[in-house]
Parts: C-alpha cells; structure tokens; sequence
C-alpha cells in the first residue's frame, strides 16, 4: 500500500494512493494509517489535492556514515557501530515545498536517504524482528548546513533547521529494503547512485541498534544514511532524491 498524507478540497487527510502513474485516486484513510487503515468512503483525483509529508514524526533520528563510500568522501573510515543524531521534527516538509538556506550558512548540502517509518510503539526490538514494527519506508533528504556542521563539532544546528528534512511522497508497505536504487539528482544532473544494499548497517540492524536507546513511537522516522556524491545547493536550484519502488521526492532551494 501506498500511504500518503495530502491537502484534499475538504481538508487534510491520511490516504492511500492507488492506480497508475497520472490517474492516481487519494482514498481517505479514517484516524491514522496505522495498523490496518480504514477507509472513510470519500476519495479524490491525486492531481486534485497538494501533495504533504506523508508523516508527523515526533522524532527523526539519523544514522551517520552508513555507506563506506560516503565515509571516505569525509575523510575517514565507517565505525564499527552506527552513530546516531536527532533531527527536530520541526524540519520536516513535504515535496515541492522549499527547502530555505538560512543566511548563517554558506554551503547548504543535499544527502539522499532512504527512511524507515516506524509504525507501533516499541523498544528494544532484535534485528530480526524490525519488521514487525515498521510501518513502512519513505524517501528523505538530511540537508545539513556543512559549515555549522563542521564548525560546531556536534550536529544539532547544522542538521535542525526548518525545512532541512524533506519527507514523501509516500510510505510504501510490503516492501522489500534490502537492496533497492537510490539517487539524487540536482537540476536534474545525478549526483549521488547507490543501492541500500551497500548500507553497512542493514534496516534490522539500525531498528535494533536506536530501539536499544530509545522507546520508538508511531510514525517516528529513521534515515538510513547517505551514499556518496553529497553537494552544495543554491538557491534556484531543485534536488530529487528517487528510490526505486517508492517514488521522487523534489524540492526547489531558496535563501531565506
Ligand atoms: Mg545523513
């Protein structure tokens, strides 16, 4: 299933998004998307209704250096054990909404991610078992300020700003993570092409190692890590990240 938060004619609403490419209808999901949805009975055309983040999280949380590749473009090796950091809710936005370079920062970059989406309170979850608790997986940028970043020693300003963590177009269900494409794309030049596959800390993996720090709620996002490739963007610019099987999330740059 295909699950999808829109601004519909009537109001916003949780959906599920069914038919082919262009024919889209968005069915309205009562309550939340969680567990098994039900339906309240109205639908409309996709192309009738704004496309939003498919999730409110109460929390990002991130995992750095997941890719061998994209450590040694920053001038080190992966660790042994994943690294995690937060990024606040606040930053989340949907596609085509803009993603704004504060003034503070002179190089604003693009990461590519895929994400997992929580989908049942839960904590210490074995690996082998993360599956039961994922709602389904979702396309993400973890724009970061890479001065703050860099300047800062810790990543909290670098990574925290509003609209610094694009989210959509939607959460897909049954799907199957462990080794489909992901690319970024920046004024449609591709900048960034991997496959998860090549993650060094597999979905079950990550779902074990944060749920043995933190209790994970409905709808709580996790980035998996970006490969290599990352970037500058200015404003003017639009940045696709695609991954194979779920969709494109794009987003225009502007300067605040
Ligand atoms: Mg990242």
């Amino acid at each position: 299933m295909k699950l999808g938060r829109v601004a519909s004619p009537d109001g916003v609403a949780f959906v599920a998004v069914e038919g082919e490419p262009g024919q889209e209808t968005a069915r309205e999901i009562a309550e939340h998307p969680f567990g098994t949805p039900t339906f309240t009975g109205r639908s409309w055309q996709l192309s009738q209704t704004r496309i939003l983040a498919p999730i409110l999280a109460t929390k990002i949380i991130a995992i750095g250096k997941n890719y061998a590749a994209h450590a040694a473009e920053m001038g080190g090796e992966a660790p042994a054990d994943p690294v995690i950091f937060m990024k606040p809710n606040t930053s989340i936005i949907g596609p085509e909404a803009p993603i704004v370079r504060p003034p503070s920062s002179e190089r604003v970059d693009y990461e590519g991610e895929f994400a997992i989406v929580i989908g049942r309170p839960c904590k210490d979850v074995p690996a082998a078992k993360a599956g039961e608790v994922i709602l389904g997986y979702t396309v993400a940028n973890d724009v970061t300020a890479r001065d703050q970043q860099q300047h800062d020693g810790q990543w909290t300003r670098g990574k925290g700003y509003d609209t610094f963590c694009p989210l959509g177009p939607w959460i897909v269900t049954d799907f199957d993570p462990s080794d489909v494409q992901i690319k970024t794309e920046l004024d449609g030049e591709v900048k960034q092409s991997s496959r998860t596959s090549l993650m060094l800390h597999s979905v079950g993996e990550i779902v074990e190692w944060v749920s043995r720090v933190m209790t994970l709620l409905p709808g709580d996002v996790i980035l998996t890590g970006t490969p290599e490739g990352i970037g500058p963007m200015t404003a003017g610019q639009r940045v696709s990240v695609s991954v194979e099987g779920i969709g494109t999330l794009s987003n225009p740059v502007v300067d605040k």
